[in-house]
């Protein structure tokens, strides 16, 4: 290790956050043996969050598997963990101030702090039996109240909104779902596997509620309907309200780091100050292949963390990672490679009616994003599936061609 990283105690400000948990793995792993100090509110050490919408809210699973590092961990490895909400960062003087007034000193900081979900700004939104799901606390509120044959409404049909509409509806719970576009997922995965998951959804017994909002919640003292700008009056007991998130940058409001949609950084995840790093959901990186993106995807917290902490050690490989997700829904598996905002082609192979299909996003021409439905593997895991050679296309800006994306019999890898 190079003397000057002697003395290096970077801050985390994420305790909770998958980033900030692989960040003090990897510092360690990569042989720092200074301070590590993790600061953060929620009570549970670094885990994921994908079973909070799925197996953990239908009480499939425990938490525990979901640790980033096990939680003896932290002890073992000298990482100190902070309960604390960070209320100020002030990089003149090098430290972070915390609710109570605690002070604690950088000479290194990474902020991780993730997203928060948005409110929806309607009349009644405060009524008890309104949820939101981020949280453990979040995710067990729901929990108790997500009783077999309760109405639920939720709003949104993203990838927490539908996540969370198929785990009710496995739970026994009676779901409608109101979101602005024409199919769950539209805006991220297109009309075509947007019509296919629609079509998983109201199969299950999903009532879904296109083109519409929710403008108002009714009810005396607790949550009774929900009114939609089409005029529908929504009977129903509880609604969780999952229209996406917002990075969380309140603490570094005024401290200099230059915020735009996050915390704007680097390919080395460096911010505008020198020393201030930042990865995870709240990180809007400059990334080689994609241009300048914030992800809130599991697979890039964890890379991303760990390709921090490597920088903040002084490495200078640039961080780009095809970015990958999954979406578990139901008995139906979503796996995705690659980033793709807007696209002017889609070609898909496989057969929609089997919901056994891969999709593919093209941009001029170049390959920016792929999709498999219930096929293709998963693009972390299996590298001969169909995904991961997508990822290998899309990594070497491949310009296929889209009737070889099409054809069953080509092999991706020869394109
Ligand atoms: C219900 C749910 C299901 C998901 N499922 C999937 C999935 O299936 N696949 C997938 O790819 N992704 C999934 N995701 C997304 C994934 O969990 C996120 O991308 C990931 O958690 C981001 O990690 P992070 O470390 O950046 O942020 P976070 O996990 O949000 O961690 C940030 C931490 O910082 C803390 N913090 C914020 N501000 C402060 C402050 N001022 N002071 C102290 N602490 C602070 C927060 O409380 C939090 O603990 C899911 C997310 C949710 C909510």
């Amino acid at each position: 290790m190079p003397d000057q990283l002697l003395d290096l105690a970077p801050l985390d400000l994420g305790r909770q956050g998958m980033a900030g948990g692989v960040a003090a793995r990897t510092l360690r792993k990569d042989g720092y043996a200074g301070a590590v100090v993790l600061v953060g509110h929620e009570p549970t050490p670094p885990f994921g969050r994908p079973p909070l919408s799925k197996t953990y809210l239908r009480g499939e699973e425990a938490l525990s598997g979901w640790f980033v590092n096990p939680e003896d961990w932290y002890d073992d490895n000298r990482v100190e963990r902070v309960g604390a909400t960070a209320t100020r960062v002030d990089v003149q003087a090098g430290h972070v101030e915390l609710a109570g007034g605690k002070i604690i000193r950088y000479a290194k900081l990474l902020i991780a702090t993730g997203g928060e979900n948005r409110r929806l700004d309607v009349p009644g939104a405060d009524l008890p039996g309104i949820f939101q799901l981020r949280t453990v606390a979040d995710c067990d509120a729901i929990k108790e109240a997500a009783r077999p044959g309760a109405r639920a409404l939720v709003a949104g049909m993203g990838f927490i909104g539908s996540e969370v509409a198929a785990s009710l509806t496995q739970m026994k719970v009676r779901v409608s779902a109101v979101f602005p576009g024409a199919a769950p997922l539209e805006s991220v995965l297109g009309p075509e596997i947007g019509l296919l998951m629609a079509g998983i959804h109201r199969e299950a017994g999903v009532e879904l509620i296109a083109g519409d909002q929710v403008v108002r919640f009714e009810g005396s003292g607790r949550l009774e309907r929900a009114i939609t700008r089409m005029g529908l009056k929504l009977e129903c007991d509880l609604a969780i309200v999952a229209v996406g998130i917002k990075p969380s940058v309140g603490v570094l409001e005024g401290s200099g780091i230059a915020l735009d949609n996050g915390v704007l950084v680097d390919a080395l995840c460096r911010t505008n100050v020198p020393g201030v790093f930042a990865a995870g959901d709240v990180a809007n990186h400059l990334h080689p292949l994609f241009g300048r993106i914030r992800v809130e995807h599991y697979n890039n917290a964890e890379k991303q963390g760990a390709a921090a902490a490597s920088s903040m050690l002084g490495a200078d490989t640039e961080y780009a990672y095809v970015h990958t997700f999954w979406s578990d829904q139901y008995e139906h598996k979503l796996e995705y490679a690659g980033h793709a905002r807007t696209w002017d082609l889609f070609v898909a192979r496989g057969s929609a009616k089997e919901r056994k299909t891969v999709g593919f996003y093209l941009s001029g021409g170049v390959l920016r994003a792929a999709v498999g439905l219930n096929r293709g593997g998963d693009p972390e895991q299996d590298e001969h599936g169909e995904l991961a050679a997508a990822a290998r296309l899309i990594a070497r800006q491949a310009r296929p061609d889209p009737s070889a994306l099409a054809d069953e019999n080509r092999d991706l890898d020869r394109l």
